[in-house]
């Protein structure tokens, strides 16, 4: 998938129909699809087998996988991709906050599949310099361009004209393109640790740059709601 040699990648999921699903999308796909079906079991081998990648299901039967994030991020950056039922936003917001790289909600494609994989790896790979690349250059999501060096966002070569508090968004969506960003780390990054997590000035800067840079704000198509959670900047160019 990412080149020649096949990316392991660890499916942590008790139900055995999904587990098939995942693991025939994976091997189909050039990937290396490793099995976990207990909490304990998946700890064990994300230790023994360093996959390039982790699928993994919140509700297991010995343990909740929130304790397995929080295990893995004690040492490691690999990426996980939580998998999790549709409606429970809030699992879905702490996952991420705990430091789970993205989710999946039950029952999802696999071209869907494959491309938070993509994105999980790839942000992975370039964390330590993802900084330095952005701040540095351009992101380009088909007509909008983000000019982190400028400051400003250009829609079809026109300035948007994005406020500051507005531009600090999109460049923090920006930069983590194709990713979900929750609420409570676009505040964090934003306003500090200390923010107070209200989402209702997110949701009103929001619909402010929306009708900046969206040709048509009712239906976006560079910045999506994750209802709940938070949002994602369709994948740069
Ligand atoms: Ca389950």
């Amino acid at each position: 998938m990412m080149n020649s040699t096949p990316c392991k990648i660890l499916i942590v999921e008790d139900d055995p129909g999904i587990r098939m699903f995942l693991k025939t999308t994976l091997s189909t796909n050039g990937c290396e699809p490793l099995v976990a079906a207990t909490g304990r079991e998946a700890l064990e081998m994300i230790t023994s087998h360093c996959p390039d990648c982790v699928l993994l299901d919140l509700g297991l039967p010995d343990m909740d996988g929130t304790e397995i994030i929080k295990n893995v991020r004690a040492w490691s950056k690999i990426p996980i991709v939580v998998i999790s039922a549709r409606g429970s936003e809030e699992d879905k917001a702490r996952a991420l906050d705990l430091g789970a790289d993205d989710y999946l909600v039950k029952p999802f494609g696999a071209i869907e599949l494959m491309a938070r994989i993509r994105t999980a790896i790839r942000h992975t790979v370039t964390v330590v310099d993802n900084d330095g690349i952005a701040l540095n250059g351009l992101c380009r999501v088909g007509e909008l361009t983000i000019d982190y060096r400028k400051h400003r966002v250009f829609l079809s070569g026109r300035d948007t004209g994005l406020t500051p508090n507005e531009f600090r968004i999109v460049a923090l969506l920006g930069k983590h393109s194709g990713q979900v960003v929750t609420y409570k780390a676009i505040l964090r990054e934003l306003w500090g640790p200390y923010a107070t997590h209200d989402n209702k000035i997110l949701r009103v800067h929001m619909a402010n740059i929306r009708r900046k840079i969206e040709p048509n704000p009712d239906e976006p198509t560079f910045i999506f709601t994750e209802v709940g959670v938070g949002y994602r900047m369709a994948d740069c160019d």
